[in-house]
């Protein structure tokens, strides 16, 4: 068949396969692979069968049809859906049936889409391997030895191991992007306020954006487009219009001036994705663009002035656990003493440590007395991080860098030590600081055959422009076809 929904699209509309029959080649798929990648929470058949039977209906009938049609797209599980669990990869909700489905998911069912499932993260969205999920690790269809990335591990793995066409993740400080660029697909995150987040079970609310994951640009606008816009029930979505993504793909590349960050080549980026990225810039600039270097003196600060803004962010927003409204409670004894003990039972034994460890730390910096010292001081730097960005869009169109300090690496090895797990994110962790697009995309691959991804920052609201830039480039070359052959 095809990889893309573009051309499913297409051949939906030629009469050449019907929705039943694509979505019971992606469930076939599913029932053949996701014993060994374990990309989703939960996949429902039948459900997505009768809402291709519903599709193909339509379309005999001569009715109008979304633009998304008859397409599967995965939902990570951390974006409320009425009628599936949505459990936060967390055993806090492993139960939770949400009573509303998020702006998102409403805006899917609007466009005709198949919901094929729910997709594995790390517990409440905090991690960069997946292996902090309550429900067991996703594993990179690559190298089903290593991870595949984090948080929205599932979300890129069911695409890279084409289960799903489309996916939807979400992004606090990299967790589109990193996933996207372990497993070789594209993945953006939207300036803040480009979509919705009703319906985003909260883990940093000032950081937090859901976005696309695909293989083509071409895919990736049209998903976006469908999601994007604004929606009075989140007051921090952008009032603004949505412009077309998919017609400006083709718009030529000369005179774009691309700015690369000198700071992000320097110690600690492996040497393989260094070549990769000078091999890009060097195809940008045949193809017309200015590349320039550029400065963020302030991206250094970005990894802990994140961990202190997020981890705060995170203490209140998951003090709602608290066992009464909803979630987890205990069946111990003890617990019903008191109320205090049933909070403290319910939440220790419902919390993975990465999350508890979270709490703590955003607890401590928002505490009095130490409240200036680092929340205070995370959100000044946080201004002067933003203000690098400002002033380096007045020189150039587009920033240009890794997404990741390495590839893929393997389960375990990160796991047990959290600072470097945190250093993963060190080059994803600036676009949600600064509230700008940024959009990861395969450009190389390892010797060992581990994809290699760039990074791609614009100012805010221009996602179109990353977005033919990345379009451009996949017209013209092959990583984008790359394909696991783990099965
Ligand atoms: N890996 C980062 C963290 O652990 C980012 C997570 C995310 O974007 N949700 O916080």
């Amino acid at each position: 068949m095809t990889d893309s929904a573009v051309e499913l699209t297409r051949g939906f509309k030629e009469g050449k396969w019907t929705a039943v029959e694509t979505t019971q080649l992606f469930l076939d798929r599913i029932n053949a692979n996701e014993s060994k990648v374990h990309a989703f929470l939960s996949v429902d058949a039948d459900r997505a069968l009768a809402d291709a039977r519903k599709v193909d209906e339509k379309r005999e009938a001569g009715e109008s049809l979304g633009r998304l049609a008859g397409i599967p797209v995965a939902v990570k599980d951390l974006i409320c859906t009425q009628e599936w669990t949505t459990t936060c990869g967390s055993k806090m909700l492993e139960t939770y049936r949400p009573p509303y489905d998020a702006t998102v998911v409403e805006k899917l069912q609007a466009a005709d889409a198949i919901l094929i499932g729910k997709t594995n993260l790390d517990e409440f969205a905090m991690g960069s391997s997946t292996e902090h999920s309550a429900f067991g690790r996703t594993h990179n269809p690559w190298d089903l030895e290593r991870v595949a990335g984090g948080s929205s591990g599932g979300a890129a793995a069911c695409v890279a191991a084409d289960m799903a066409l489309l996916s939807l993740g979400t992004d606090t400080g990299g967790s589109i992007r990193q996933p996207a660029a372990f497993c070789g697909v594209v993945g953006l995150k939207p300036t803040y306020g480009r979509v919705s987040r009703r319906g985003l079970i909260a883990f940093a609310s000032s950081l937090d954006q859901i976005g696309p994951l695909a293989w083509t640009a071409e895919d990736t606008a049209l998903l976006l487009e469908t999601i994007a816009g604004h929606d009075p029930a989140d007051s921090t979505s952008a009032p603004r219009e949505v412009p077309s993504y998919s017609d400006t793909l083709n718009q030529p590349l000369k005179g774009l001036r691309i700015g690369i960050i000198e700071d992000h080549f320097e110690e600690g980026l492996n040497h393989e994705i260094s070549q990769a990225i000078q091999t890009l810039i060097q195809w940008l600039e045949d193809a017309g663009a200015i590349p320039e270097p550029v400065r963020l003196p302030h991206s250094r600060y970005g990894i802990a002035t994140y961990y202190v803004v997020a981890s705060s962010e995170a203490s209140s927003n998951l003090a709602r656990y608290d066992a009464a409204h909803y979630g987890y409670r205990t069946s111990n004894e003890d617990a019903a003493e008191n109320l205090e003990a049933m909070y403290e039972r319910s939440r220790s034994e419902a919390l993975g440590n990465e999350v508890k460890r979270r709490i703590m730390l955003g607890t401590y910096a928002l505490s009095s007395g130490y409240y200036d010292a680092y929340y205070l001081n995370a959100l000044k730097v946080r201004r002067l991080i933003r203000d690098d960005f400002e002033s380096a869009f007045q020189k150039v169109d587009l920033l240009l860098g890794p997404t990741t300090p390495s590839a893929a690496f393997r389960a375990g090895e990160k796991s047990t030590d959290p600072l470097s797990m945190y250093l993963e994110d060190i080059y994803t962790v600036l676009a949600n600081l600064a509230g700008v697009p940024a959009v990861a995309f395969p450009c190389g691959q390892t010797g060992e055959g581990l994809p290699i991804s760039a990074q791609l920052w614009g100012p805010a609201f221009e996602e179109g422009r990353l977005l033919q830039v990345v379009h451009q480039f996949q017209s013209h070359t092959e990583w984008h076809k790359k394909r696991p052959s783990f099965s």
